[in-house]
């Protein structure tokens, strides 16, 4: 393609799309837009921490060629008055990646948004939000350090799709009329109406997107986010797809939370991601109370709106937010600000954001080698206090420097001890996969108090069952008792005998046949006294149906089995203690 201004540099090779995986030469061509405002001081710094960067990492053997791409003021100047050159999008198109500055959105009639523009025009569906803590960032949060999330936000559907009817309108009367004549709709008069569109196909190529994250970074797990409990056919349905679709793609990459529980006893798998799903009011609440109990998050536009800026905002990191518009054959990086016009050529402004956006770019083409060391050098700048304008209004003793010295004092960090910045990601990295081994040993030990934690409403008998406790045969009922006693049981299970199956001793079996009887505790074996056969149900037995179990034959408590070995027992206390926490309504 000839273009008339955009020069695809002569030295360098194109990124291709393959098979749907990004195919990423040596020394790729990656498009940049330096943009408007501070655009051009963020742009200019932040590209040579990226080459720095990537020349530590990779000692030359890779580089990027920076192709410039026009949009906004520049390109105005460039195309005779044009801010949204169609050259521009075939050159990012042909060029796949490219990183951008903040855009200047003209005041007036008729001009779009530049950025709502490119994102329609390139079909970038999924807006992804990586948020983080770096050390020394000021954050109002007490432990920053746990958050660690990347947002993925529908872009294309829900109330944003501009679906709407002013009140007052023929348009709206017209719609109001049909809703409630013809569909039996009850509403105010004259209301506004706004409607919701969220579709399977735009709801699974998100999820797909998050997953497809997920298993390349090795994230933990990928959370659905959704107000199905309230909008059934709309966030309700996302839902459906986003687990349809993780059985249908991933089925060999993916477990649910019901399954980590009833099936791995609370054991991530190493080479598995779990896709679980939380109601939306309830991840705003958890992910400032318990944040470590989440990874990647999939959602709708609207949710994912305001998401992604709370989240940013726990690690002080507003300002500072990377972004992404990804399509299936695209992706744009951008710098979440605005152009702060008045800040404009002074080079006083925070980079971060571009810088960023920069480190998810270089993930992204799996250069995660460059990433890790701008990821390490960063906060340690921070914390060194040498910070721009805005970071240094909410610290003590900080030295303020420009963009640009900023910059430099990042490649300072980079290009000096390599050990040291390892060690330093090294370091990270280990913390976080303590902190996973501490939530595993939690679910492991206590399933129950687990789930309560991440905010998971149980709904299964695996889901509130307590870990198994047995003993052979032929232990004495004495042995057992203080066994009972030391753990803090009421039953016990006793393993198989010829012949036979597994067995349960229950203190009520002591009373009667032994104390009743005037047998000797100390003479006397569990497997005299046990009952059998066991009264079970299967882990994903639903809470009703257990219920049904306990009063249809008179115990209190059954046996959870899977695959013929008990795993697991629930009682009456269990039952009774979930639906006083979370209540209980009429089944779906
Ligand atoms: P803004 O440009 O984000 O600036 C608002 C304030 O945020 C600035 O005055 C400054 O605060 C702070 N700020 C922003 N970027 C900063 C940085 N890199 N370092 C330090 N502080 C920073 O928002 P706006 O004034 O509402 O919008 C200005 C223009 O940007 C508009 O034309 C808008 O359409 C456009 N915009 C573009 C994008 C985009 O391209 N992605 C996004 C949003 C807005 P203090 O004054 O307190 O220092």
């Amino acid at each position: 393609m000839t273009y008339q201004h955009v020069k695809i540099p002569e030295v360098g090779e194109k990124i291709t799309i393959v098979d749907g995986r990004i195919n990423v030469p040596d020394q790729p061509i990656v498009g940049f837009v330096e943009g408007d405002g501070i655009g051009p001081d963020i742009t200019a710094a932040s590209m040579r921490v990226w080459d720095a960067a990537v020349e530590k990492a990779y000692g030359g053997k890779r580089k990027i060629h920076w192709c410039e791409l026009y949009l906004g003021e520049k390109a105005a100047s460039i195309y005779d008055g044009e801010y949204f050159p169609p050259e521009t999008l075939e050159a990012i198109k042909e060029i796949v990646v490219a990183i951008k500055g903040p855009l200047t959105t003209p005041v007036g009639e008729g001009f779009r948004s530049l950025n709502v523009s490119l994102r329609q025009n390139l079909d970038l569906y999924a807006c992804v939000r990586p948020v983080r803590y770096y050390q020394g960032v000021p954050s109002p949060m007490r432990d920053p350090g746990q958050v660690d999330v990347v947002v993925f936000r529908e872009n294309t559907e829900d109330v944003y799709a501009g679906i709407e009817y002013e009140s007052g309108t023929p348009e709206n009367k017209k719609l109001a009329k049909f809703l409630k004549e013809e569909m039996g709709a009850k509403f105010f008069d004259d209301a506004g109406i706004g409607v919701k569109p969220i579709s399977p196909f735009g709801s699974k190529r998100l999820v797909r997107k998050a997953i497809e994250f997920a298993i390349d970074q090795k994230r933990e797990s990928v959370t659905l986010v959704h107000k199905g409990n309230i909008m059934k056919y709309t966030e309700g349905a996302f839902r459906k797809w986003g687990y349809e679709l993780a059985k249908e793609e991933f089925a060999d990459k993916i477990i649910t939370e019901e399954e980590l529980y009833n099936e791995y006893g609370g054991k991530q798998p190493d080479d598995k991601i779990v896709i679980k799903d939380r109601i939306a009011d309830i991840i705003f609440q958890l992910l400032q109370l318990r944040p470590s109990e989440f990874d990647v998050l999939a959602t709708m536009n609207l949710n994912g709106d305001y998401l992604s800026d709370a989240v940013a905002a726990e690690v002080g990191g507003i300002g500072i937010a990377p972004g992404a518009n990804i399509g299936d054959h695209v992706a744009v990086f951008e710098a979440t600000h605005g152009t702060a016009p008045k800040y404009a050529n002074q080079n006083k402004v925070n980079p971060s954001s571009l810088l960023l956006s920069g480190v998810m770019m270089l993930e992204y083409m799996g250069w995660n080698e460059a990433a890790d060391l701008i990821n390490a050098a960063y906060p340690k700048v921070i914390s060194d206090r040498f910070v721009t304008y805005d970071f240094a209004r909410q610290m003590t003793g900080a030295h303020t420097v420009s963009t640009s010295t900023f910059a430099d004092a990042l490649i300072a960090k980079i290009t000096g001890d390599a050990d040291d910045l390892g060690r330093f990601e090294r370091e990270r990295r280990g913390a976080l996969d303590a902190e996973r081994k501490e939530r595993e040993a939690r679910r492991v030990e206590n399933p129950l108090q687990a789930m309560r934690e991440s905010g998971h409403q149980p709904s299964t008998a695996g889901g509130i069952m307590s870990p198994t406790r047995s003993v052979s045969p032929g232990t004495s009922v004495e042995d057992a008792m203080h066994k009972m006693r030391e753990s803090d049981v009421s039953y016990l299970l006793v393993e198989p005998v010829e012949n036979e199956g597994w067995g349960i001793m229950t203190k009520r079996d002591v009373i009667t046949k032994i104390v009743g009887a005037n047998k000797s505790t100390h003479k006397s074996t569990v497997d005299e006294i046990a009952s059998r056969p066991l009264i079970t149900v299967p882990t994903d037995a639903s809470l009703r149906s257990v219920s049904l179990m306990l009063s249809e034959n008179n115990i209190r408590r059954v046996v959870v089995e899977s695959r013929d070995t008990p795993v697991g027992v629930v009682s009456d206390t269990d039952l009774f203690d979930i639906v006083e926490e979370f209540g209980w309504g009429t089944e779906e």
